[in-house]
């Protein structure tokens, strides 16, 4: 499931370093954000979108009650309707995973790990006259 969001990711990247990425998550396929982030960052292991954040976004399904005829939303199965408890049998959606957006990473990113034990010399400047170039012919 992660692995096929992984993959639209990086088609849609192109390359791009990902930031983050914003998920819709149907409601009745019962993710569970800290389960899909962990299964997403393995994942997106060794591509484009390695590091990068996953923000679910969970979209609940939509149900019309039979019985009395109100519309109500659906976070888990067997829904009964809130007006007149008569179970749902017509659920709609729910079930979606959509990539809805990604935030891509600067461009100017500053490379980590850098080894800052070095102290550069100060005071070690020359002083050099600029000589005079003679005759330029342009
Ligand atoms: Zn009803």
């Amino acid at each position: 499931m992660c692995a096929s969001v992984v993959d639209a990711v990086e088609r849609r990247a192109a390359g791009r370093p990902v930031a983050r990425v914003r998920v819709r998550v149907g409601a009745l396929l019962h993710v569970h954000p800290e389960a899909f982030g962990q299964s997403f960052e393995v994942a997106a292991a060794g591509g484009v979108a390695e590091g990068a954040q996953a923000e679910l976004v969970v979209v609940p399904a939509r149900a019309a009650c039979g019985a009395c005829g109100s519309e109500f939303e659906v976070y888990s199965q067997p829904a009964a309707c809130p007006a007149c408890g008569e179970i749902a049998f017509e659920v709609d959606g729910g079930e979606e995973l959509t990539l809805v957006s990604i935030e891509y990473r600067p461009p100017a990113m500053e490379a980590s790990g850098g080894a800052g034990a070095s102290t550069a010399p100060s005071g070690l400047s020359e002083t050099k006259g600029v000589p005079d170039v003679p005759g330029h012919t342009g």
